[in-house]
């Protein structure tokens, strides 16, 4: 007898024959006793076409009016899924955020939640009721509907998973859970049984796409297990904890790589060797909200003056550029040099910081193919490498087959 969370995405609810699919699912997967609260999104396309829909009336949206909008969405699946369970003569009840007591902040759009009061669902689950929650929604301190920003029924899952001290939170998504590499690109990766909710978190800034990462912190916070698995088959996936409980998954320091095709690398050359001048750049940067990843300053030939690299992501290269032509002049350094054709490849895992070799084992690895590294940079569990964008593949490839040795052949 437990307590689970079950979240399905917009996918799993699309048709009526869908809903069908995912009841009686449900259904055959429950134990005697189980209570089960199901958090779900809009069906299929709905919030897209509500978003299409808001820009046809309005071309700025008031937030307060969009939240009301998209809040809809989940209010139709919630109906008819709580609806199809009684078809199939379980009693169940749809409850909205507000009536399952999300409590969020004001910033409509993308508020945060800061409160699950969960009465409500738990005296539904005492009835016998399977209750069906609303993602992506809730209320704030002046009464109005608010949304979680786009995915924010992850989010949703979590806190309620959270308030209700459920016994496990289950995400139900299109793969099978966390792979050691995108299987795409990777034909050997592995399915991870466990991962730790830092790993995660790090394997989605690095350009890992499984879960909302907002989600993942809400349940390192509250300290709630994330079971990530699939919709269609009925496998194990991955459980994402505080730490690892099962000794083989503890053998292997390295527990992903992946990879990010979006960065765009820049180079301000000839700047001036004094105080303030990483300063002055980067201060400029963050003021038109140009996300800097990696940095590198080296010195150049021309005595006292340094070459000061970076990476940010394609989308900001222009406003980057912009702003450092501004400078140009009156900083007087000499050129800004940009490169686009870059891809960066990363490797994750806790227990890189007591595991000498592991960096000497990725650049061995690229290496070994030839492949150049243009910039490294290091935090507490990953190591990452910007190299030529056409060699993406290829580095996973080598990377991951370093990593994680092939045993069938
Ligand atoms: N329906 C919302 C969206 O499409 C929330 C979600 O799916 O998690 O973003
Ligand atoms: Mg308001």
């Amino acid at each position: 007898m437990a307590l689970l969370v079950k979240k399905f995405g917009g996918s799993s609810v699309a048709t009526p024959e869908k809903i069908f699919h995912l009841v009686d699912r449900v259904l055959a997967e429950k134990h005697e006793g189980d209570q089960i609260v199901i958090v779900v999104s809009a069906m299929g396309d709905t919030t897209d076409d509500l978003v299409t829909l808001a820009g046809r009336v309005s071309r700025h949206m008031p937030k307060r009016e969009m939240d009301m909008l998209l809040a809809t969405g989940e209010q139709v699946s919630i109906a008819l899924l709580a609806a199809a369970f009684q078809e199939r003569g379980q009693k169940a009840v749809s409850l909205t955020g507000p009536q399952a007591g999300i409590r969020t902040n004001d910033h409509h759009t993308k508020a945060g939640i800061v409160e699950v009061k969960a009465d409500r669902v738990l005296a539904e689950l005492e009835k016998g009721n399977i209750v069906v929650v609303a993602g992506f929604q809730g209320l704030d301190d002046e009464g109005d509907v608010t949304t979680l920003g786009r995915g924010g029924s992850d989010t949703t899952a979590v806190a309620v998973a959270a308030g209700t001290h459920a016994d496990m939170c289950e995400i139900y998504t299109d793969v099978d859970g966390v792979y050691t590499a995108d299987p795409r690109i990777v034909p050997g990766a592995r399915k991870l049984q466990e991962i730790t909710f830092g790993e995660m978190l790090e394997l989605a800034r690095l350009g890992a796409g499984v879960m909302q990462p907002r989600a993942v912190e809400y349940g390192e916070h509250a300290g709630v297990d994330i079971h990530v698995r699939s919709t269609f088959h009925e496998v194990e996936g991955t459980i994402i904890r505080r730490e690892y409980t099962l000794q083989g998954e503890k053998e292997y320091v390295v527990r992903g790589v992946t990879s990010d095709v979006n960065v765009a690398k820049i180079a301000v050359r000839g700047v001036d060797d004094k105080p303030g001048v990483a300063f002055r750049i980067f201060d400029a940067l963050a003021k038109v909200n140009v996300d800097v990843d990696m940095i590198v300053q080296s010195g150049s030939a021309v005595p006292n003056k340094n070459d000061m690299v970076f990476t940010c992501q394609k989308a900001d290269m222009a406003d980057a550029v912009a702003v450092l032509e501004t400078l140009k002049a009156e900083m007087g350094f000499t050129r800004i040099d940009l490169e686009a054709n870059v891809a960066k490849v990363s490797v994750v895992g806790a227990g890189m910081l007591g595991s000498p070799g592991i960096a000497a084992g990725m650049f061995g690895a690229l290496a070994s193919k030839q492949i150049n590294l243009i910039v490294v940079s290091t935090s507490e569990i990953s190591i990452s490498c910007l190299i030529p964008r056409d060699q993406v593949e290829e580095a996973v490839n080598a990377v991951h087959d370093y990593f994680f040795p092939r045993t069938d052949k």
